[in-house]
């Protein structure tokens, strides 16, 4: 099982904001922003480049997912991440995007 499945399965504990089906979405253990929240399909993929058209939806519910915490957590602005591999910065492999905000957000990230 990876990290991310056994949060969802309430064997690690950690802090829940949103769920549904398909869905979970917690606060990152460090955050780099006020408002750090990890959302990940239940379902173990391990990176973004592992998905196909058989994911369609589950992305798609994903991405909204994001919006929906984004909304209960009262961001307007909000940078979505996704670390693709661990050169990219993925530590952890089962795909979720980071939501961050409440701070300014510079861009191009480092
Ligand atoms: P990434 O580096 O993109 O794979 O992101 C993994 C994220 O998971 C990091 O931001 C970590 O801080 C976070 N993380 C690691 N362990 C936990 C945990 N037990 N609960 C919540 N977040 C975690």
């Amino acid at each position: 099982m990876t990290l991310f499945e056994k949060i969802a399965a309430r064997e690690i504990p950690a802090k829940i904001v949103y769920e549904t089906d398909d869905v979970i979405a917690f606060r990152d253990i460090s955050p780099q922003a006020p408002t750090h929240v990890l959302v990940c399909p239940k379902l173990a993929l391990p990176k973004l480049s592992d998905a196909s058209a058989e994911h369609t939806e589950l992305l798609g519910k994903c991405l909204l997912a994001v919006a929906e915490v984004a909304r209960r957590e009262g961001l307007v602005d909000y940078r979505v991440a996704i670390n693709n591999g661990a050169g990219a910065g993925q530590s952890v492999f089962h795909l979720h995007m980071h939501v961050l905000g409440g701070r300014t957000l510079s861009w191009p990230p480092g």
